[in-house]
């Protein structure tokens, strides 16, 4: 019997079309064109529902917890759901997803990187390869996929790692979860991290910084004033500062804001390894959480969740002590 999939449609490239002099923007085609999409109708019984027709940079975590809440109210009645999305914050709202999602079907998000007025648009390949992959048994316990270019990645490592390719999407150092060949979808391996963080209510008062060669405290000085209830601070490699920002790093401890470090190497975890002041070692000795593998804007997100669900930053701390 076929399946039953519901499209969600949110916005974006795949959304858009060039209309000169005004640029590519939204048009309102979109989904009606998804209704009479021919490839489709053989793979799954498909309903579209139009949710949002927005850019992606217009996506706030706000707007992801409540499309969290209709995902899990509207999969009841489907095998799987597939999310169309524009590629600038895809990876945030997958994630975001991945992490509060009820469901165990199959959650397949998707997007374009040229819009339907380009030459060589992906937009049409890509939905077909995520419905086939919400369509597939194997796809099930998987977390929230992404689909692009022909290429399964999980939403927890997935990264827009082009401004302009069709194969941007891609998972630096860990690969692929699976490939979708013409005749047949192929699982290569398992994500393991199946962290789930359930809950209704988000803390947006979470702010993410990224540390530069030379720079100051005035950004962590602006967060402490605007009472942020944690900073996540993108560090150089293992998880090490820049020695002017210490005396604001002791300042938001102080006030009782969680200060989490990961890097902002492009792959790799950070460790206490460095002694120095600034280094890794040096600032968990401060109270400063290393934050291992995780992106900034990921554990930001993380960190909005956690703080919606157990409100108390000692909570907050004590699990990440734990999961990380
Ligand atoms: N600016 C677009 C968006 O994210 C880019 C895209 O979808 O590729 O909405």
């Amino acid at each position: 019997m076929k399946k039953k999939i519901i499209i969600i449609t949110t916005g974006g490239t795949i959304a858009m079309k060039q209309n000169s002099p005004f640029g590519v923007v939204p048009n309102d085609e979109f989904t009606a064109g998804l209704l009479s999409f021919e490839q489709l109708k053989d793979l799954a019984t498909i309903d579209v529902h139009e949710y949002a027709n927005i850019p992606s940079p217009y996506m706030t975590p706000e707007k992801m917890l409540e499309l969290a809440k209709f995902v899990d109210s509207e999969i009841e009645r489907y095998d799987g759901a597939v999310i169309t999305h524009g590629t600038d914050t895809l990876e945030e709202t997958a994630y975001f997803l991945n992490l509060n999602l009820k469901t165990e079907k199959p959650v397949v998000f998707t997007a374009a990187m040229r819009s339907s007025s380009e030459l060589g648009l992906d937009g049409p390949r890509n939905i077909v390869g995520a419905v086939r992959a919400a369509a597939c048994e194997e796809s099930k316990g998987k977390g929230v996929l992404v689909v692009m270019d022909d290429a399964i990645n999980s939403a927890r490592d997935v990264v827009k790692t082009d401004s302009g390719r069709t194969d941007s999407f891609f998972t630096p150092l860990y690969g692929l979860l699976g490939t979708i060949d013409p005749d047949k979808i192929t699982y290569y391996r398992k994500a393991l991290f199946h962290e789930k963080i359930q809950t209704d209510t988000i803390e947006p008062n979470i702010d993410l910084i990224k540390c530069v060669s030379g720079m100051d405290s005035r950004f962590l000085d602006t967060a402490i004033r605007q009472n942020t209830r944690a900073i996540v601070l993108e560090a150089f490699g293992r998880g090490n500062i820049p020695p002017a920002i210490i005396p604001a790093v002791r300042r938001a401890i102080a006030a009782g804001i969680l200060v989490v470090v990961v890097s902002r190497t492009y792959t790799g975890r950070v460790l206490p390894e460095y002694g120095y002041e600034g280094g890794g070692l040096f600032l968990q000795k401060l109270g400063v959480i290393l934050g291992s593998d995780l992106k900034g804007p990921k554990m930001r997100l993380r960190l909005m969740l956690l703080f919606g669900k157990y409100k108390e930053p000692q909570i907050v701390r004590d699990y990440l002590e734990k999961n990380t």
